[in-house]
C-alpha cells in the first residue's frame, strides 16, 4: 500500500444522473459515485480529503450545492471507503451516513477497523509493518457515527419513481452492500467481487481477491449475476457492461475454485502443519503472481477455514501460531 491521493480526476456520466469520478491513490485506481436526483447521494467517502478534492468539484460540475447532499452510503468498512466520513459530515451539513449493520462498528471507528480487521492476523503469525499501518491510518479521518443502518430489501428513492434496491453481498466484509437500480439497469457493487486480481492503474495484477468468507463470497458472485444488470459499477475496476460483466463474474468464480484446489493440495502434500506465511509464499506463483502477495492472506485463510468447517482440516498450534493440518 502506498501513495498520496491524486487530485487529477475524470468525471463521467455512466448512466442517466449517475456520475463516476475516477481518481487514484498512488497506483491504486479509485472510483467514487455521485447520484443526482431529489438531492444528491454519494457512494463511499474515500480518504479524508476526498469530500473536498473529489466530491466538491463533482457537485459543482452537476450544478449542485454542498447542502444538496442528503445521503452517503458506505458500501463496506475499508479504509479507502470510510476514511472521509468525518469530512463528509463537516462539508455537507444535511447528509445522513448509512451502512449495513454488520459493518457498523468498523465503518464508524478507524481504531476498531484497524485492530479487528487489518491487525486481525497476529494469531496466524502475520502483522503489517509500521509503514503499512501508517498508510492505513493516513487514509482515515476521525471516528464518525452512522445515522442509518440499511439492509437487504430496503429501498432508497433517487428521484421520482427511480429507486435503489439494497442488497447484502458479504464475503469481502461481513456487511458489504450493493445497490441495484432495476429501472435504469445498473448495479453499484463496490468491492463485492474481484475477478482474478485487484488491478493497478495500468491494469496490471496488484493483489489477490481479498475475501474473508468463501461460502459468502461465492453466494455474492451468484447473487450479483442474478441481478442481470447491464452495467456493473465497482470502486476499483473500469466500468463493465454486458459480456464484460459476465466475464468478470466468471473469473471471480474460477479464482475461488483455483484457490480452493491449491489450498486442499497444499494440505495434502505437506508433511507437517501449514502456516499462513508459507502458504502465501507457495500460492503466489500459482494463483498470481501479484505485486503485493501478502494480500493473499485473506483468501487463503478463508479457504483453510472453509476446510476446517467441513471437517477436512483442523487447527494446530505451530511455533505459537495457528496453523492448519489435514484430518
Ligand atoms: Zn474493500
Amino acid at each position: 500500500m502506498q501513495g498520496e491521493a491524486q487530485v487529477d480526476y475524470r468525471q463521467t456520466e455512466v448512466a442517466p444522473d449517475v456520475y463516476r469520478i475516477d481518481w487514484s491513490i498512488g497506483t491504486k485506481p479509485m472510483a467514487s459515485y455521485l447520484l443526482a436526483g431529489d438531492g444528491i447521494i454519494l457512494i463511499d467517502s474515500g480518504l479524508p480529503d476526498t469530500p473536498e478534492q473529489v466530491y466538491l468539484p463533482a457537485l459543482e460540475a452537476v450544478g449542485s450545492q454542498p447542502e444538496d447532499v442528503r445521503l452517503l452510503i458506505i458500501t463496506h468498512a475499508d479504509a479507502d471507503h470510510i476514511g472521509g466520513n468525518h469530512a463528509v459530515r463537516a462539508r455537507f451539513p444535511n447528509v445522513m451516513i448509512a451502512c449495513h449493520r454488520r459493518d457498523v462498528r468498523w465503518a464508524s471507528d478507524p481504531d476498531v477497523l484497524t485492530t479487528e480487521r487489518y491487525d486481525g492476523f497476529t494469531s496466524y503469525g502475520l502483522r503489517y509493518d509500521k509503514a503499512t499501518f501508517d498508510t492505513l491510518t493516513g487514509w482515515m479521518g476521525p471516528a464518525e457515527p452512522m445515522d442509518l443502518l440499511i439492509q437487504a430489501g430496503d429501498q432508497i428513492r433517487v428521484a421520482g419513481d427511480d429507486w435503489l434496491e439494497v442488497h447484502h453481498v458479504p464475503g469481502h466484509t461481513p456487511g458489504h452492500l450493493a445497490l441495484h437500480n432495476p429501472k435504469r439497469g445498473y448495479a453499484l457493487i463496490g468491492d463485492a467481487v474481484f475477478g482474478r486480481s485487484q488491478l493497478d492503474t495500468a491494469g496490471k495484477w496488484l493483489a489477490a481477491p481479498p475475501y474473508d468468507d468463501v461460502p459468502a463470497y461465492r453466494a455474492t458472485i451468484d447473487h450479483i449475476r442474478g441481478l442481470q444488470a447491464d452495467l456493473l459499477l465497482t470502486c476499483h475496476y473500469p466500468v463493465m457492461r454486458d459480456e464484460k460483466a459476465g466475464a468478470f463474474l466468471d473469473a471471480s468464480v474460477a479464482w475461488t475454485n483455483d484457490a480452493a484446489s491449491f489450498v486442499a493440495a497444499l494440505l495434502q502434500e505437506s508433511a507437517g502443519p501449514v502456516i499462513l506465511a508459507a502458504a502465501i509464499e507457495q500460492a503466489d506463483p500459482v494463483l498470481g503472481p501479484y505485486q503485493n502477495p501478502r494480500e493473499l492472506q485473506w483468501a487463503l485463510r478463508a479457504h483453510f477455514e472453509e476446510l476446517v468447517s467441513i471437517g477436512t482440516a483442523q487447527h494446530v498450534e505451530h511455533d505459537g501460531v495457528i496453523a492448519w493440518a489435514g484430518t
